[in-house]
């Protein structure tokens, strides 16, 4: 996640103390400030994605709209097929929303990746059948940065009739992304990864060639024209709005300075200590996300020395059964490499006096934990 920037956090009060109105509450003015403030970040939305503003739809998050993209698409066409194609690395939303829908008869195909995270494209094309109705492809790996080619995706799927879904949460403000472009037929996105406030995200219906008819999975006023039902968050999608103006407009400058400061970190940490590798490629990667695998170093143990630094395993851990990151065996990674992966993201605040910082702080400890480790003695021999 991300803080929030100080001019979203800005945009946002009012909204929450003076300008309190309900956005469809549209018989006093209060209400009609409140509807304007909602279709104006709709407007940027759109604008920043490359669609119209009545194709935008707020919703509490990315999960819930990859929820209403996945199951919603799959109630509406069910009776066109039953096959629907993702990948192995998706993020959890996906993946166990596919899960159920394999319990209700849908058939899932998940594709593997190759060992920079991104899809084969050509295995993307063998695996269609004539049962095909959904392929979702996330445009950008959250653990790995890896980017996929989503207009290859788009254009497979459009030659083909099938619907294309994509969780755009890790791309939006962070690379260039169009759904004119990449032929998307829905997109999901979210608040925080852009310095923008949590709970509230969004999802792109495309609504000509083709119109997508979705079934919506929440009922109550009909809001957001039936598709999703409950009062809007108004400071949330103005806080939203005004992150991704501020993303889009800042998009090369922070790309440039964030990816220096990755390669300061990534540069810093191989000088400093041996057996650092990096997980999937630097070609197609998040300019803000490092992975690496530190050899014969429990990454649990590293974190739990390093308090003031918050980085990720990328790991699923449960305090009993700690379980490798799938998205790194995806990549073929073994477990012990796994375990020894950790994920830095770097973001608009960060300075080089922190990466700095970073790079001494982790290599010390990595190298105290190598000294104290049974696994760097087991190396030895
Ligand atoms: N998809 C990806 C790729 C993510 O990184 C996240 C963030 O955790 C999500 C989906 C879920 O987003 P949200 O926290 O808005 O539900």
């Amino acid at each position: 996640t991300t803080p929030m920037d100080p001019s979203v956090f800005e945009a946002m009060t009012p909204y929450f103390l003076d300008k309190f109105g309900n956005a469809s509450s549209k018989n006093h003015s209060f209400g009609h400030e409140a509807e304007r403030a909602v279709e104006h970040s709709r407007r940027i939305i759109a604008e920043a994605v490359g669609a119209e503003p009545d194709e935008i739809y707020f919703t509490s998050g990315a999960t819930e709209s990859i929820n209403l993209a996945l199951f919603g698409i799959a109630q509406a066409y069910y009776g066109k097929g039953r096959h629907i194609i993702s990948v192995v690395t998706e993020h959890s939303a996906v993946i166990d929303s596919l899960k159920l829908l394999e319990q209700k008869g849908f058939e899932v195909t998940l594709l593997p990746v190759k060992s920079d995270g991104s899809i084969d494209t050509g295995l993307l094309e063998k695996s269609i059948t004539d049962e095909t109705i959904l392929v979702s492809v996330m445009t950008a790996n959250n653990e790995t940065g890896s980017i996929n080619d989503a207009e290859a995706v788009g254009a497979i799927c459009k030659e083909r009739d099938i619907f294309f879904h994509t969780d755009a949460t890790q791309a939006i403000g962070k690379i260039t992304f169009n759904v004119s472009a990449n032929n998307a037929s829905l997109a999901s996105f979210t608040g925080h990864k852009i310095y923008g406030p949590k709970g509230v995200g969004a999802l792109y219906i495309r609504k000509t060639s083709p119109r997508i008819k979705l079934i919506p999975q929440t009922y109550g006023g009909g809001h957001e024209k039936g598709i999703r039902s409950g009062t809007l968050n108004v400071p949330g999608i103005v806080g939203f709005g005004k992150a991704v103006r501020m993303s889009a407009e800042l998009l090369e400058e922070e790309t440039f300075r964030i990816k220096n400061l990755r390669d300061r970190l990534f540069e810093g940490m191989k000088s400093n200590v041996d057996g650092i590798e990096l997980n999937g490629g630097m070609e197609n990667r998040l300019p803000h996300n490092l992975n690496i695998s530190i050899q014969n170093v429990r990454a649990e143990n590293l974190i739990t020395e390093i308090r003031d630094i918050a980085v990720s395993t990328g790991a699923a851990c449960s305090s009993s059964s700690p379980k490798p990151s799938r998205v790194l065996k995806a990549l073929g990674l073994s477990d012990e490499q796994a375990f020894s992966s950790i994920r830095f993201g770097i973001g608009r605040f960060n300075t080089e006096e922190e990466i700095d910082y970073a790079v001494d702080k982790f290599s010390n400890t990595i190298k105290n934990l190598r000294v104290s480790s049974p696994l760097a003695e087991l190396s030895k021999n």
